[in-house]
């Protein structure tokens, strides 16, 4: 048996009968945890009231070797991010958010830096409300803190340094940004605008700051291809994105 105290947080719940639930955690030393949350406790309300998706909780919790749940001892709440539960912009990317770190972290293994980039954009969202923007610089984070981010400064195939200058021809299935010598084919050209804002993104001090200036041509070029580049790694498209995309557009 393993018990593990500290933050988390909590990236979906599904109720299992009429009174328990089954939740999945992110622990930044743990990676995704699935826990079973038991409502026959003394402190029933209050334990299973505090169990809100996108929430950053205060855990205990104890893993078995060999199956598949391990249980939820008690949680409390460390921040509860209230614009999710006012505005559906807001929750709607904070659920995307939350989905895309989970799908990258990995069951039993730390991800610290993920856990953190996660956090970090859970409050700027909670704190601002959302922007298409933030959420394209916190999608090349994840990548980067998951060591799948495109290189934006060499070609992916050859090793060889990008013109400052240059426009780049973009292949997700050949690891990102590709120089005009191996970007025939398939390669699709990216706006020099775009390759430079994505850098400016990744270098960011402080990292998301609230409002990036993304033009409109790098936000829609950035969002075609960071989300290709997620779907060909995850070998999925999240649930929540297609949700945002539907309902919430505007931010998506
Ligand atoms: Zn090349």
């Amino acid at each position: 048996m393993h018990r593990t105290k500290g933050e988390a947080i909590l990236l979906r719940r599904e109720p299992i009968n009429e009174a328990d639930r089954l939740l999945t955690l992110f622990h930044p030393a743990r990676g995704t945890v699935r826990l079973v949350a038991k409502a026959a406790r003394k402190s029933k309300k209050r334990f299973l009231g505090a169990l809100e998706p996108c929430t950053r909780l205060e855990v205990e919790f104890v893993e078995i070797p060999n199956r598949a749940y391990g249980r939820l001892e008690s949680s409390d709440v460390l921040a509860a991010f209230p614009r999710f539960r006012r505005e559906l912009p807001a929750l709607a990317q904070a659920a995307y958010a939350c989905e895309l770190a989970g799908l990258v972290a990995r069951p039993g293994e730390p991800a610290e830096a993920l856990y953190a980039w996660l956090v970090l954009f859970l409050t700027l969202v909670d704190q601002d409300g959302p922007d298409a923007a933030t959420l394209r610089a916190f999608e090349l984070g994840v990548l980067d803190r998951g060591g799948l981010g495109p290189p934006l400064d060499r070609c992916a195939a050859c090793g060889r340094g990008l013109e400052p200058g240059a426009r780049p021809a973009f292949d997700t299935a050949r690891g990102g940004a590709l120089c005009p010598r191996c970007g025939t084919g398939t390669a699709r050209p990216v706006s020099l605008g775009t390759r430079r804002t994505l850098a400016a993104a990744r270098r960011g001090d402080p990292p998301l700051p609230p409002r990036i200036g993304f033009s409109r041509q790098a936000l829609q070029e950035s969002r075609r291809l960071l989300g290709e580049f997620l779907g060909y790694h995850l070998e999925q498209q999240p649930r929540t994105r297609r949700y945002l995309d539907q309902v919430c557009p505007e931010v998506a």
